[in-house]
């Protein structure tokens, strides 16, 4: 018989929970630069998975990883022809259905994007408002620092890094009780 402990760590859930997302893509000559959903002019975008979108490729990470689902790659394998240019906001979907049917919501979502060029700043507002809309969160729930690779000799790749706070979801949090 499971000690009363142990009962309650398998039940109870807990209010918040944090996910960790990292991605990196290089650039490539001759495809479109999508980087949080929209299409930035440049003269090379980023190759490998899908779109190479690797703000939101982190950001679904984030997601899963909150709600200990499998990873991006798990999920839509790069070796999968299917996937190859698929726009990325599939899989941020995908990850948002997983984190909602696990009673959670996002709370905030914090990006830092690494990357020689182009300059992030001129679009920072239209990425984060394109990011929140996608997330259905409001704008100022969604933080996007643009730095330049010093001194990592990155200069032809782009890497994020994100955290996300999920929060119990008030109708599933309802629904539990209801329940009870
Ligand atoms: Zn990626």
């Amino acid at each position: 018989m499971p000690t009363t402990n142990h009962r309650r760590s398998t039940t109870a859930k807990p209010s918040t929970r944090i996910g960790y997302g990292f991605d990196s893509h290089e650039f490539r000559p001759g495809v479109p630069l999508k980087i949080g959903g929209i299409t930035l002019q440049h003269d090379k975008g980023l190759g490998g998975h899908s779109d190479g979108d690797v703000l939101l490729h982190s950001i679904t990470d984030a997601l899963l990883g909150a709600v200990a689902a499998p990873d991006i790659g798990a999920l839509f394998p790069p070796s999968d022809p299917k996937w190859k240019g698929a726009d990325s906001v599939i899989f941020l979907r995908e990850a948002l259905k997983r984190v909602r049917s696990a009673g959670y919501a996002v709370a905030n979502v914090d990006a830092s994007l690494i990357l020689a060029a182009p300059k992030i700043g001129p679009h920072a507002a239209s990425i984060r408002t394109r990011v929140a809309e996608l997330l259905g969160v409001p704008g100022d729930c969604v933080g996007l620092k643009a730095k330049t690779p010093e001194g990592l000799n990155l200069e032809n790749a782009a890497v994020a890094h994100v955290v996300v706070l999920l929060e119990k979801a008030k109708s599933a949090g309802k629904a539990a009780r209801k329940r009870r």
